[in-house]
């Protein structure tokens, strides 16, 4: 289940499906060759130049806020919500990612979260944000990559309401582990989904090892 999907910790996912896919890389472990990273914003456990540098090879396309696109050198194509871009004939959606109780992720840096489409399936990665009024909008998705962590994103039970908005197949938890957050988190959102979903959309919950 979901064996096409290898997270790293953090907002660090390696996804394959026709091409490789990473998210945020931050503290990458193993050299591979993305054909796109994906980067949601500038805080250095998202955006982080050295760890870009593990996975990046010739023909890497690099999505990213302009913020990032400062700090980073390759081929970067600049994000912003409500874009639509193609990378390495992949369909890309930015949207937005912002705090809303908080001030860490102000909705005028016009920081992302994105949707892709991989073989025919399309995912949420949802970056720092909280739970948000356009998550409302998203629909068709198979896996939803979402954090957890409260603190500077959303917590557990609001990812879990989020998740029971967006309605994906797949819930997957993220940002916990490290900086901050624990297992703890993962688990408790996956538990809110079971309980609110007894009576409505169907959606499995996993919680990938770290790599
Ligand atoms: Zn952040
Ligand atoms: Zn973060």
């Amino acid at each position: 289940m979901l064996d096409n999907i290898t997270w790293f910790g953090h907002d660090t996912f390696r996804i394959t499906g026709g091409c490789v896919v990473y998210t945020d890389p931050y503290k990458i472990k193993r050299a591979d060759t993305a054909d796109i990273i994906l980067i949601t914003h500038s805080h250095f456990d998202h955006c982080s130049p050295d760890d870009v540098a593990k996975v990046i090879g010739d023909k890497t396309v690099i999505v990213a806020t302009k913020d990032c696109a400062a700090k980073l050198r390759g081929n970067i194509k600049i994000a912003a919500p409500g874009d639509f871009l193609t990378a390495a004939g992949v369909e890309i959606e930015a949207v937005p990612a912002y705090n809303t109780n908080k001030s860490f992720h102000p909705k005028s840096n016009r920081w992302v979260g994105y949707i892709f489409t991989l073989d025919g399936k399309r995912y949420y990665l949802a970056g720092d944000t909280d739970y948000i009024v356009e998550m409302r909008s998203i629909r068709d998705i198979y896996a939803a990559l979402l954090p957890v962590s409260g603190t500077y994103v959303m917590t557990a039970d609001e990812a879990a309401r989020a998740a029971l908005d967006i309605a994906p197949q797949f819930a997957v938890p993220m940002h916990y582990g490290d900086i901050v957050g624990t297992k703890k988190d993962a688990e408790r959102f996956a538990d809110e989904i079971k309980r609110l979903s007894a009576s409505g959309p169907k959606i499995e919950t996993v919680i990938l090892p770290c790599h």
